[in-house]
């Protein structure tokens, strides 16, 4: 377990605490997956969900992943949590293909320690084949933070992935130094464009600038761009005249519990049929 240096004593009982309640979350059901849609700029139609993890604490009550992820990390319980988010997401997926989209595409956060592990690649086939879902369904969202490096091993199991037709996205592009070598070393298809360029946009020109680069560059290069964290209406009409392929934010929805999916696409397809 890592300790930082100016953490305090009360700190690490706290950490300590969590890191141990973390072991039960799973069996005790305390975790879930809320889904953000994801839409398509130009049109506006549903292209699909990311999934993103919950834990309510029955003691602290809801925790950010921001927070515990990195305690599953250092005490390894990130494999099976991991395993059961692919296998919650596909199971969600499957279901709103078969109601509501058949084209829905899941996007699913990733761990670095995950691509560690040899035997990771053969169970999310098996999670596909399990649910009848083409590996196209699937994306697995990586983040810069994760540190691959040129030689990294890896790299190989995420060729694996694209091979199958499993896409790649760097997420939080451009929050870490290695982006620009990132992004011609890895199988990437798709970048994300972290929520702090998307906040720029219109009200910092260097900002508004790069954002606008960023964009023309990524789709020069071949990749599928998506933007995430759009609060105004003027970073979306800003995001469509550049041509960012993809838009994600609590403009248009905030992540999602299950239960409210099937009001969601109500009001989709009535906005289709009023055609606004
Ligand atoms: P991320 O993958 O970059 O996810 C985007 C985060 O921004 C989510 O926070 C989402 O709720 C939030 N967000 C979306 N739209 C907006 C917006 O318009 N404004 C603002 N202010 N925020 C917005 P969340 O759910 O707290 O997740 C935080 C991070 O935790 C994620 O960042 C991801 O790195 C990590 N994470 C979440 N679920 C998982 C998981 O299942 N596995 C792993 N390894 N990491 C996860
Ligand atoms: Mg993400
Ligand atoms: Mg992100
Ligand atoms: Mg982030």
């Amino acid at each position: 377990m890592e300790f930082t240096p100016h953490a305090t004593c009360e700190d690490l009982e706290h950490k300590l605490r969590l890191a141990n309640d973390l072991q039960e979350a799973l069996p005790l059901q305390q975790l879930s997956l809320h889904y953000q849609p994801q839409f398509e700029t130009g049109s506006g139609n549903v292209r699909g969900f990311e999934a993103l993890l919950r834990w309510n604490h029955p003691h602290f009550g809801p925790i950010s992943p921001t927070e515990f992820i990195p305690l599953a990390e250092e005490t390894g319980l990130i494999y099976s949590i991991g395993d059961w988010v692919i296998q919650t997401a596909c199971q969600k997926n499957k279901q709103i293909q078969e109601k509501y989209m058949p084209n829905s595409v899941m996007s699913v956060n990733l761990s670095g320690l995950q691509l560690q592990d040899s035997l990771f690649f053969d169970r999310v086939c098996g999670i596909l084949q399990q649910t009848a879902l083409s590996p196209q369904s699937l994306e697995l969202e990586l983040t810069e933070r994760d540190r691959i490096s040129l030689k990294d091993r890896r790299i190989d199991s995420l060729k694996r992935f694209a091979h199958h037709g499993i896409k790649i996205v760097l997420d939080d592009f451009g929050t870490e130094y290695s982006s620009l070598e990132y992004i011609t070393t890895l199988p990437l298809s798709t970048i994300k464009i972290d929520r702090s360029f998307v906040t720029h946009i219109n009200n910092h020109y260097e900002g508004t600038v790069l954002v606008e680069w960023i964009i023309s560059l990524a789709r020069k290069l071949g990749f599928t761009v998506v933007a995430e964290g759009i609060e105004t209406y003027e970073q979306l009409h800003t995001l469509q005249k550049w041509k960012c392929d993809f838009v994600q934010g609590y403009l248009l929805s905030k992540p999602l519990h299950e239960q409210e999916l099937p009001l969601f696409f109500r009001k989709v397809e009535w906005k289709q049929e009023n055609k606004f």
